[in-house]
């Protein structure tokens, strides 16, 4: 099994990374260093967890009523390694992905590399955190330029 996907942690049903109970997986790294970061030891990609695609997916297909986030960290740090996991979460189950990043929709658009994750996602948090837009009244962002897109129905 190649261990080449950097994880901080994973939480089975939280309802705080999405619609529903949903197992969200926190990957290692980031380079917005948003001021207010609620989470700095996610920047370094080494203070996280080398695991495999399997091991993930042994956390993921237990809960078999609970769908998917990616948070972090920003999971688009290893978009290589996020993209080969959500295809893998989509031919195995029918799970929805949600996925946050600290880059907007349209910087992901606008780079070959960030939007191979696009297809295998159904719902893009996107955006930095602002700490001088910070909120919580609007539902599963921390800051109000933060958008929920929905990619798929
Ligand atoms: S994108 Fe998220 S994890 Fe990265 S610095 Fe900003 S708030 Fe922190």
């Amino acid at each position: 099994m190649e261990k080449f996907i950097s994880v901080l942690k994973i939480i089975p049903s939280t309802t705080a990374d999405g619609e529903g109970f949903r197992t969200s997986i926190y990957f290692a790294g980031c380079s917005h260093h948003c001021r207010g970061c609620h989470n700095p030891q996610a920047w370094k990609k080494k203070n996280g967890t080398m695991v495999s695609i399997e091991e993930i997916m042994a956390h993921i297909l237990p809960n078999e009523f609970e769908n998917v986030t990616f948070s972090g960290g920003d999971p688009l740090y290893q978009v290589e390694a996020i993209t080969r996991l959500a295809i893998q979460i989509k031919i195995q189950t029918v799970k929805t992905i949600w996925c946050y990043s600290g880059y907007t929709y349209e910087q992901i658009l606008a780079s070959p590399r960030l939007s191979m994750i696009l297809p295998h996602i159904d719902v893009l948090v996107d955006g930095p955190f602002l700490l001088e837009k910070k909120t919580n009244q609007i539902p599963f962002v921390g800051s109000s330029n933060q958008r929920v897109i929905m990619l798929t129905k």
